[in-house]
């Protein structure tokens, strides 16, 4: 009988201590178990990650109270959370926290409790009769609650009968009825009921990607994950809500991830729609839940109350067991990478998770990850491709314009042709999107005799003018001011703002057609909580003609009516310095593409750009993937860059520069000592964004055979070296941003 528990409290990074387990619980606490134990002076919470005959301490303390009853970490979750720390390259505690959301790990909140009034004595006539004599109001309420069949809550009794709520506690003193507190849960979608959907009958296609999906959940023990490469409008969702019914249908679960910024309401629906008689058992997980909501959405899960859960990133650690099915939608999206510790990618921890739980797992996507695609050469993964889109609609026809020649009037947004294409579409009551990567209305304040230009103090980057605002802030730290009326530099009042962005696009369409209803999506304009919401619908009802926005409208949305995508600026991602570039690029032009023409009418896409002749426009613009990885693995193979080595990131920070500098360059001393067979350590090198919320930043690479010994050599290395004060190590494995 275990007697100890070896605890790592919160925030301890690795230092476990050992507990003594009250003999109350010696047969039931089990590693993953949530406790509150005494340490110094505090009682702190911790997680139990090992129960033990035996212990080195000496007279060890003995745990206080376990939270919520069995382990809240299940042993699975536990096993992936180790592998995280070992192979992210961070503390187990670390990695453990993000395994709990925090309002459940922090037991701060509770479930919600309400009143409600059960019925003990049902009166009779003649007590009834004596009772409206004597007193009516309490015979109002007796009536109501004898009616209903179930107990319900005080406020709604007193609402039926039209009595105060203090009158059921009269009633509870003259023992007619009790009154007493119920755990409700807090579901963000109860007010809403949704339209069950049927299942469509399926193409050719589709038809054998759903067969080898079913199958693999039928019988995940050989299966390899599924890359499921379907164009936009292809059909996708139908395989993923057909498989997922055949899991629930072997009594088991399914986890569905979706970008958090494509996890719309459209995208709710469809799900919802498709469950609609078990709706309840439908979670979903998103960042805009209140703490209370994402509680009872996460108590549901833990408790077997779900068997489908719908999220973003994080959603990849729902307590769900028998899963039988997993579904990464839009996986080649860089935002399933944690950009913070632990620094994880929720696809690939997806793909560890389907492993160890023997399910089927599903990636699909119109573009895939490099890697992934690499993957389905390799065998690692299976591919199934849905090459048509649904009743084998064309794919939109995209027009490239050249910048360079276009003949733009000064400071103009739109090429001639793109206004033209738009007024088409304004005088044929058809719906038109425009595409641009960068928020704000202009990207820097730039004097036009002296050159200065308007930099944020703490980031080394240009401040973004908001005219509505009439201030220029930084998109990296949130720093803002008012914006100059003269060059701060030399007093000229010639300052004036330099590129585009959204607000400008909007102010442009405005000016250009104002009869037309124009709205902006992006952050600055989506701050209300049902912003997005309602902008979306009125879009979708037609009461918008021209949308505006940057990525949030490239996901994942379905509008009939749209035939005309216009991208503003396609370069945007072009010019960084990150060998991953092109592939977004590609990946974007691609997505934002795949919103026109969803209907029955044929769409446009109009492609704005100076770099015509760059493949990754080139290749979105005949829809040839195949092309385009083509010619980036042999890129990516020629420089020695991912999937053909892993790559290790190492960022350092510090607010003095030359501190960052030197232990940078310590660093890499000390790595290139030890470091692997095969693998070769980058210099120091001041890093792309040079300074970021008042640090200095620099960084160095690893590149090897494989990503395990990279993160052992840099733990070693990093182990010996005890860091100055002032300076931060950032690890990230598999990085996905190199800024
Ligand atoms: P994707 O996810 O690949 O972009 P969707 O799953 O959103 O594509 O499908 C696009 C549209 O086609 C949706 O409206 C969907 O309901 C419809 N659809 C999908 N499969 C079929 C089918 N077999 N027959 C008819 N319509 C279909
Ligand atoms: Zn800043």
């Amino acid at each position: 009988m275990p007697r100890y528990a070896r605890v790592i409290p919160d925030r301890a990074g690795d230092r476990a201590l050992d507990y003594l387990i009250p003999a109350a619980l010696e047969n039931t606490l089990a590693p993953g178990a949530r406790v509150r134990v005494p340490l110094r002076a505090r009682l702190v919470l911790g997680t139990v990650v090992d129960v033990l005959d035996e212990s080195a301490v000496k007279s060890p303390r003995e745990i206080q109270e376990v939270i919520g009853g069995a382990p809240l970490i299940r042993p699975k979750l536990l096993e992936i959370a180790r592998w995280i720390a070992e192979y992210y390259c961070c503390p187990l505690e670390t990695a453990m926290a993000c395994v709990l959301p925090q309002v459940v790990r922090g037991a701060e909140v509770t479930a919600r409790r309400r009143n409600h009034v059960r019925i003990l004595r049902r009166a009779t006539e003649e007590e009834m009769a004596a009772l409206i004599r004597k007193a009516p109001r309490q015979a109002d309420a007796l009536r109501a609650v004898m009616a209903s069949t179930e107990p319900r809550p005080v406020a709604e009794l007193a609402e039926t009968a039209g009595v105060s709520e203090s009158v059921f506690r009269v009633l509870e003193r003259h023992g007619w009825v009790a009154v007493e507190p119920v755990e409700v849960s807090r579901d963000p979608y109860g007010g809403e009921s949704f339209l069950p959907t049927a299942d469509l009958c399926l193409n050719t296609e589709q038809g054998i990607a759903l067969q080898a999906v079913r199958e693999a959940v039928t019988n995940p023990d050989c299966a390899s994950p599924f890359l499921l490469h379907g164009v936009t409008g292809s059909g996708k969702t139908e395989i993923y809500l057909q498989g997922i019914r055949h899991a629930l249908d072997l009594g088991k679960t399914a986890l569905v991830l979706v970008p958090e910024i494509a996890l719309t309401p459209q995208t709710v629906e469809r799900f919802k729609g498709r469950f609609a008689s078990i709706q309840r058992e439908v979670a979903v997980l998103h960042s805009h839940l209140s703490a209370g909501e994402r509680y009872d959405e996460w108590y549901k899960i833990h408790s077997g109350g779900a068997r489908i859960v719908i999220g973003a990133r994080s959603a990849v650690f729902a307590p769900l067991d028998r899963l039988g099915i997993i579904i990464v939608d839009e996986e080649h999206e860089g935002s399933y990478k944690q950009e913070e510790a632990p620094r994880y990618h929720a696809r690939d921890v997806a793909v560890l998770r389907a492993r160890r739980e023997n399910c089927a797992i599903v990636l699909g996507t119109a573009t895939p990850s490099i890697e992934s695609w690499h993957n389905t050469s390799s065998g690692k993964y299976r591919l199934l491709t849905l090459s048509q889109r649904v009743d084998d609609r064309r794919m939109p026809v995209i027009r490239v314009l050249d910048l360079r020649r276009a003949s733009r009037g000064g400071d103009a947004v739109f090429a001639p042709q793109l206004l033209a294409a738009m007024e088409k579409r304004l005088a044929a009551g058809e719906q038109t999107i425009l595409f641009l990567n960068r928020r704000g209305f202009s990207t820097t304040m730039l004097c036009q005799v002296c050159g200065h230009v308007c930099e944020c103090p703490n980031c080394s980057v240009s401040l973004t003018f908001h005219r509505d605002a009439g201030q220029i802030s930084c998109h990296i730290c949130g720093h803002n001011q008012r914006a100059p009326k003269v060059c701060p530099s030399c007093r000229d009042p010639a300052i004036r703002h330099a590129g585009v962005g959204t607000q400008k696009v909007e102010d442009a369409v405005r000016k250009i057609f104002p009869a037309a209803r124009v709205a902006r999506m992006d952050a600055d304009a989506m701050t209300r909580k049902d912003a997005y919401r309602l902008t979306l619908g009125a879009f979708k009802d037609g009461a918008i003609d021209i949308l505006v926005g940057t990525q949030m409208i490239a996901k994942g949305l379905h509008f009939p009516n749209v035939t005309l995508v216009g991208i503003i600026n396609a370069d945007l991602g072009l010019h960084v310095p990150d060998f991953r570039a092109g592939e977004r690029t590609f990946q974007l032009l691609t997505q934002v593409a795949g919103r026109a023409g969803r209907g029955e009418m044929e769409g446009e896409v109009i492609v704005q750009t100076f770099t015509p002749s760059s493949p990754s426009i080139q290749f979105a613009r005949h829809h040839d993937f195949e092309g385009f990885v083509g010619q980036e693995l042999e890129f990516r193979q020629q420089f020695g860059f991912p999937p053909f080595a892993r790559m290790v990131l190492i960022t350092v920070r510090s607010q003095v520069r030359e501190r960052a500098e030197f232990t940078t360059q310590t660093l890499v001393r000390r790595l290139r000592e030890n470091v692997p067979a095969g693998a070769v350590v980058g210099e120091a090198a001041t890093a792309p964004l040079e300074k970021a919320r008042g640090y200095y930043r620099f960084q160095t690479t690893l590149r090897g055979p494989a990503a395990r010994p990279l993160a052992t050599a840099i733990q070693m290395a990093l182990a010996k070296m005890p860091l100055p004060e002032d300076v931060f190590v950032a690890v990230d494995v598999d990085p996905v941003q190199l800024l």
